[in-house]
C-alpha cells in the first residue's frame, strides 16, 4: 500500500498508542475522583497539558481537551459569539475554511451574527487589505486557518495579529489542524488554537483547544465542571496523554521530517508539472505536506479509484466535504474553473513516505491517465 492521504488522517505513532494502552490499563481512574486513582489520573492530565503548552512555547495559555478540531472549532465560534455578544455581533473568517468552521458560522448567521467571509488570492492566501477594512468596533472574532487542508496554502498569522491589534477586544482564532506538529509556525499570534491529534500521529477522536488563560467561553455542552468549566464530561486522560507524546515526538523530529517530506514533495511537483493534462493548484510557498493538482481532461474520481485499485491512496476532494460537495469551494475561491475545481487530486505526505513510493505513484498515474477516457 502507498498511503498519500495524510491530511485526512495519519497512522498512529507506536509511542502514542503504547502510552494510550499503558494509561488505559494502569491509570484508569476518573481525574475528577477524590481518591488516589483519581489523583493519579489528574496528575497525568496536568502533565499532558504542560507538555503540550511547553513544547509549543505557549505561556499564559490553557488547554481544553476535546474530541478533535471539529469540536474545538465549534467550541470557539459558538463559545466566543455567545459569551461576548454584548461587545458586538460581527465575525470575520474566510471563504476557504474547513466545513466545521463554515457550517458553524452559518448557524451563527441564522442567530443574527454578521459573518464576513474574506476572499483569497490565486495562491489561497486571505486578502489582508479586506481584513483591515472589515475590522471595526462591532467585530468580536477573527477566525482564519493557518494551513488549508485541500491545498496547503498558508496564511500569515503574525500579519493578522498585527492588523487586529487596532481593535484590542477582537479575539483571533486559528484552525491549526494542518500545521500543528508539522510546520514551525509561531502560534502565539492567536488567542485560540484548534488541533486534532490524528493529523500528527495521535489517536482519532482526540484533540484540543488551546486558549489564552483570560478567555472565558460559553460551553457548547453543559454538565460537570471539568476542563475549567469549558467542556463537561469525563476527560479522556489516556487520549490526552497520548496526544502529548505524539506532539512531543513530532516536534522533536520536525526539521528532519520537513526535510524528507520537502524532498518528496519537490520531486512530485517537478514530475507532475512536466506531465500532460495536469495543472498544479498548490502554491509554491505552501505547506510541503500537501500537493494539490487538477486533471484537465480526466475525471478525478475515476483516476482516484484506479489508483485505489493499485493500493495507492490519495484524495479527490477533502474527506470532510466529499459527500455533499463534489466541487471544491476552496479551488473556486482561488479563481479556478469549475472543471479544475471538480477534478482535483490531493496528495499529502507523512515522514514514513519514501521517494520510491513517489516514483511508483508517478508511474501508476502516467499509466492510468493513458488508459482512462477523457471526461
Ligand atoms: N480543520 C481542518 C483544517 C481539517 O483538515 C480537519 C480534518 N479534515 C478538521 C478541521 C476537522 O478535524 P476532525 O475531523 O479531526 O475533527
Amino acid at each position: 500500500m502507498i498511503y498519500f492521504d495524510n491530511a485526512a488522517t495519519t497512522k498512529v505513532k507506536p509511542e502514542a498508542l503504547e502510552a494510550y494502552n499503558r494509561i488505559s490499563l494502569g491509570v484508569f481512574g476518573n481525574p475528577s475522583s477524590r481518591h488516589g486513582a483519581g489523583y493519579q489520573a489528574n496528575h497525568l492530565l496536568d502533565e499532558a497539558r504542560n507538555t503540550i503548552l511547553k513544547s509549543l512555547g505557549l505561556t499564559n495559555y490553557k488547554i481544553v481537551f476535546t474530541s478533535g478540531a471539529t469540536e474545538s472549532n465549534n467550541l470557539t465560534l459558538r463559545g466566543v459569539a455567545h459569551q461576548y455578544k454584548n461587545r458586538g455581533n460581527k465575525i470575520i473568517s474566510s471563504k476557504v475554511e474547513h466545513p466545521s468552521v463554515l457550517n458553524t458560522l452559518k448557524d451563527l448567521e441564522s442567530e443574527g451574527f454578521k459573518v464576513v467571509y474574506l476572499n483569497v488570492n490565486e495562491t489561497g492566501e486571505i486578502d489582508y487589505n479586506q481584513l483591515q477594512k472589515e475590522l471595526d468596533k462591532e467585530t468580536i472574532l477573527v477566525s482564519i486557518m493557518s494551513i488549508n487542508n485541500e491545498t496547503g496554502s498558508t496564511n500569515d498569522l503574525a500579519k493578522i495579529n498585527e492588523l487586529r491589534k487596532a481593535f484590542p477586544k477582537v479575539f483571533f482564532h486559528t484552525d491549526a489542524t494542518q500545521s500543528f506538529g508539522k510546520v514551525n509556525i509561531d502560534l502565539s499570534s492567536a488567542d485560540l488554537i484548534s488541533f486534532s491529534s490524528h493529523k500528527f500521529g495521535g489517536l482519532k477522536g482526540n484533540g484540543g483547544l488551546i486558549l489564552k488563560k483570560t478567555i472565558s467561553l460559553k460551553p457548547t455542552a453543559t454538565g460537570g465542571e471539568q476542563e475549567d468549566n469549558l467542556r463537561a464530561g469525563t476527560v479522556n486522560v489516556a487520549g490526552a496523554y497520548s496526544t502529548a507524546i505524539a506532539l512531543k515526538n513530532s516536534l522533536e523530529n520536525i526539521e528532519k521530517c520537513s526535510k524528507s517530506i520537502t524532498f518528496i514533495h519537490d520531486f512530485m511537483l517537478k514530475e507532475l508539472s512536466e506531465m500532460d493534462g495536469i495543472s498544479i493548484n498548490s502554491p509554491l510557498q505552501g505547506s510541503p505536506y500537501i500537493l494539490n493538482f487538477s486533471l484537465l481532461k480526466k475525471k478525478a474520481s475515476v483516476v482516484v479509484e484506479a489508483l485505489s485499485n493499485k493500493e495507492i491512496y490519495v484524495s479527490s476532494v477533502s474527506a470532510c466535504s466529499s459527500k455533499g460537495e463534489p466541487i471544491s469551494y476552496v479551488l473556486k475561491a482561488m479563481g479556478k474553473s469549475d472543471g479544475d475545481a471538480m477534478n482535483s487530486i490531493r496528495i499529502s505526505f507523512c515522514e514514513d513516505n519514501t521517494i520510491e513510493e513517489a516514483k511508483s505513484f508517478i508511474k501508476a498515474l502516467t499509466a492510468i491517465l493513458s488508459e482512462v477516457h477523457d471526461r
